[in-house]
This record gives C-alpha cells, structure tokens and sequence, in this order.
C-alpha cells in the first residue's frame, strides 16, 4: 500500500498524535485526502477523531495545545497550532434532516463505519492515517482512478436527507470533469425539486463554485433539469433556435460557449464574469419573434436578461454588490462605445475601470461564439481595450476625488461651500477628459479661477 505520511502536515500529525497518545483514533478526512489521491496541494485539513468533543479538548489541553470550541454542538473543536488552524470532528452519525439544511441531531460514535456513511460521495469518505495509510470504504480511489462521483450508499435516500449534496455533486464534476455515476445522476434529477427548500446561502456557495470551475459547461449542459429549479429560465434556453445569421448555436449553447471563453486560470474564472456569462442571453427566448425579414430578432433582451439574473441572485441573497455588478454587465452586455479616447475615459469614470475591464472580456468571449465574427465589432472592442490600457497605465483620474484639486482649494478661491462645489469639480473633471486640462495641481487652480470669475 502507498504511504501518504509525507502528505499530512506537520500540525496535523501533532494533533494525530496526541489524539494517539490519549488512546483515541484520528484520520485526516474529506476534500483534503480526495486532493492528495488527485495530485493536488489540499487548501485545508480536516481531522475526524473517536473521541468526543470533551475527550478532544482534554487532550489538547494536556499536551498544551491551544483550541476553541468551535461548534461542539455538531462535534467539532478546532485546534490552533502556530498560525495553523485545524478542525477536529468526532466520528457521528447524522440524524433526520426535517428541515432539509443541517441534521437535527448528530449522534457520536466510536465507529468509523457510521462516519463513512454519513457522507456525501466516496471520493470524499476517504481517510488517511498518520501511518500513511488510507481507509477507504467505499471505493474512492477507485472512483476517482475511473473518474467518477458517486454517491455513500442509496443515492436516492441521501439526496433526501440533504438536497444541497445534489449541489455539491454538480460542483465536484465541474471542478474535476469526471462523470457522473448513473444512478447518483438519476437521483440527483429525481430529488432536484428538493433544492427550493435548500437555503439561498448554501445553494449560491455551490453554484458559484460550480460556475468558476473549468468543466462548468459541460456540467450545465448534462445538467439543465437539475440547475432549472434554481434557474428556471435555463430549460427554455436548451434547444432554443435564434433563427438568426449571427448564431449557429441554440441559446444555451451559445451561453456555454460564452461561459468557455471568459479566461479559466488554476483559481478557475472570475466570479462576476462567469455569473454574467451564464445569464447574459437567458431571456432571450422570451424576447424572441420572427420579423418580416423572416429572422428571429431578440430585441431588449440584455434588460430583460438583466432583470431575470437580478431576480436569481436576489433569490439566492448573493451580497448586493456582486449581484448589482452581475446585473449591469448583462445589462449593458450589447453596448458598444466609440473606440475614442473620451468615450473610454468617461465609461471609466461612469462604471468604473473594474467594470469597463470585465465588460469588454465578456463582449470578447461573446463575439468570439457567434458563428462569425464581426470584424467591425471585434476592432473596435481591441480599440477600447487599447485606450482602457493606456489610461490605466498612465494613472488617469477616474473620478472628481482623483482630481489634483479639492473642495478646499475651492473654497479657499472665495467660492462658498455647498453643492456648488459638487458642480464645480464636475466641470473641472468633464474638461480634464476633453483633454482641456492635465490633472496638475496648478493648471486646475487657475481654470478653476478663470470659472469662477467668469
Ligand atoms: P472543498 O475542497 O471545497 O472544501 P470538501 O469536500 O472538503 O471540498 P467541505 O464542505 O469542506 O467539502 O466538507 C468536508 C467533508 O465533509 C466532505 O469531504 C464530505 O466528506 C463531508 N460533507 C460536507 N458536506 C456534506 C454534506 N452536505 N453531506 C454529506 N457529507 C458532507
Ligand atoms: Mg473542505
């Protein structure tokens, strides 16, 4: 059998050792062991243990160990080593789970097999012993060597516990791009109605990483029934023909080629980008009829596109300003200024440089899937990104408050105080983008005093 002792951290073979010590068993377990099978750094460590809460404590505090109590309801302390911080859980069994979001009662045990069933896949019921050794119960590594999520035990019955594991699934094939075990899928579509009872909170952490993970597309498309009561407009989205010389693709297609092409580097996409892939087009077949011309026209759909995402992520209670961010690049996903300096200048100072950046990556990534590419459309998009650049590199003001002259100065030219100000600055920053004035101290003080006397 291989041995993995050289993958357990330091801090963690200390806590093993003491739990050890004290007579208890103690594994690393979950996302950290299925990363280290996988070839991957794990981003954190999770312990499960035979003793209880108490008996973890005692332990700890015996061999000087700092920890904290951090959820002993649910069996968990979490042992603070140096800057290092590991939570130790003790073997349990979940109870009902009435309310669909966590167990009513959790039942610890001396058991590791009641531990295994508990959860959610076998490339996560996994667990590494300080001899280096994995206890593996269910088939994981097998699993994982056929790149493949399935589900502890009856599928069926444990997307009925807890439907956010249908969730969870969906994620790990995105991030992995392993398939999906026949009767776990057939499960998850089964048990899918199940999500409207799952909170928005929980639903949104999977989606988002669902979204941002390299295989996302693919899980989409396999996925649609599923992803659909979250989304409902999703299903009208598949198969959905545009009728139209610009697209060669069907809705949902096009939406997956768009999410394909916002840029996937190894901490996976931009999370306001790949949301804003996913519902850029999505009303469109509500906006849908067929012209004189005989050609589908879409017209109005990035508002109405706008107002359904605003919808989802209000539903799911994203943070207001990655939903608002969200909503405004689908809002604006067809909008195309003039590739001239003032133009760039003032949609950067309108929206910001952060959004004007991530716009023109999905106006790029959604060119780029239409079935060709308007070279007029595509040059002008390079223009602005050119201009965008250079303005940023050359540290240009954004904003009034970037400007090299403030209120005060003003007041101090004999202007009172008040929203005159305000409309002052205002003028002063509309000349600074017309190229009127540099941003210098100086040169702002004496048009300022020109305006002022005029
Ligand atoms: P990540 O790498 O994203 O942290 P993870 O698998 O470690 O993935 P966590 O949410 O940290 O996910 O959970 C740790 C472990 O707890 C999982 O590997 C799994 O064994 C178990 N688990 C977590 N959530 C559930 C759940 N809803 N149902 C059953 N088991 C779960
Ligand atoms: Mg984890």
């Amino acid at each position: 059998m291989a041995d993995h002792t050289g993958y357990i951290p330091p801090y963690c073979r200390q806590v093993m050792a003491v739990l050890d010590g004290a007579g208890y068993e103690s594994y690393v377990v979950g996302g950290a062991v299925r990363d280290i099978v996988m070839g991957k750094v794990p981003s954190d460590y999770d312990i499960t243990t035979s003793s209880t809460p108490e008996e973890t404590a005692a332990a700890l505090e015996g061999a000087g160990i700092r920890y904290a109590p951090t959820g002993l309801k649910h069996g968990t302390v979490m042992a603070i080593i140096g800057d290092d911080t590991v939570e130790i859980t003790t073997f349990r069994v979940d109870g009902e789970y009435s309310d669909m979001r966590r167990p009513d009662s959790v039942t610890f045990t001396r058991s590791i097999e009641d531990d295994v069933a508990r959860r959610d896949f076998t490339m996560n019921a996994m667990y590494l012993g300080r001899d280096g050794q994995i206890i593996d119960r269910t088939g994981g590594m097998s699993d994982i060597r056929s790149r493949v999520i399935r589900a502890v035990g009856d599928p069926s019955k444990r997307f009925n516990e807890d439907a956010l594991r249908i969730m969870r699934g969906l994620r790990f094939a995105a991030q992995t791009g392993f398939s999906i075990e026949e009767s776990t899928l057939e499960a998850m579509k089964a048990h899918a109605h199940l999500l409207t009872r799952i909170s928005g909170e929980r639903i949104a952490v999977e989606l988002n990483l669902l979204v941002t993970a390299r295989y996302a597309s693919q899980v989409i498309r396999n996925s649609v029934p599923i992803l659909s009561v979250v989304i409902p407009e999703l299903a009208l989205c598949e198969g959905f023909d545009q009728r139209t010389v610009f697209h060669d693709k069907d809705v949902l297609e096009h939406i997956l080629a768009v999410l394909d092409n916002i840029p996937c580097g190894s901490g996976g996409r931009d999370i306001d980008l790949a949301l804003a892939a996913l519902f850029h087009d999505i009303a469109k077949p509500e906006c849908f009829y067929v012209g004189s011309d005989g050609r589908g026209h879409m017209k109005g759909h990035p508002g109405r596109s706008a107002v359904v995402a605003d919808r989802v992520l209000r539903g799911l209670r994203y943070p207001n300003s990655l939903r608002e961010e969200v909503v405004k690049l689908v809002r604006y996903h067809d909008y195309f200024i003039p590739a001239e300096r003032y133009s760039v200048h003032r949609y950067m100072s309108n929206c910001g440089p952060d959004f004007v950046r991530r716009i023109l990556i999905l106006q790029d990534a959604d060119i780029k899937a239409h079935s060709s590419h308007p070279s007029r459309r595509r040059g002008r998009l390079e223009g602005i990104g050119r201009i965008a650049a250079e303005l940023t590199e050359e540290g240009a003001a954004f904003s009034t408050c970037e400007l090299d002259i403030s209120g005060k100065d003003l007041i101090s030219m004999g202007m009172s105080g008040g929203p005159g100000l305000k409309v002052m600055l205002e003028r002063l920053f509309d000349l600074y983008l017309k190229g009127e004035v540099a941003n210098d101290h100086e040169a702002l003080c004496a048009l300022a005093a020109s305006l002022i006397s005029s």
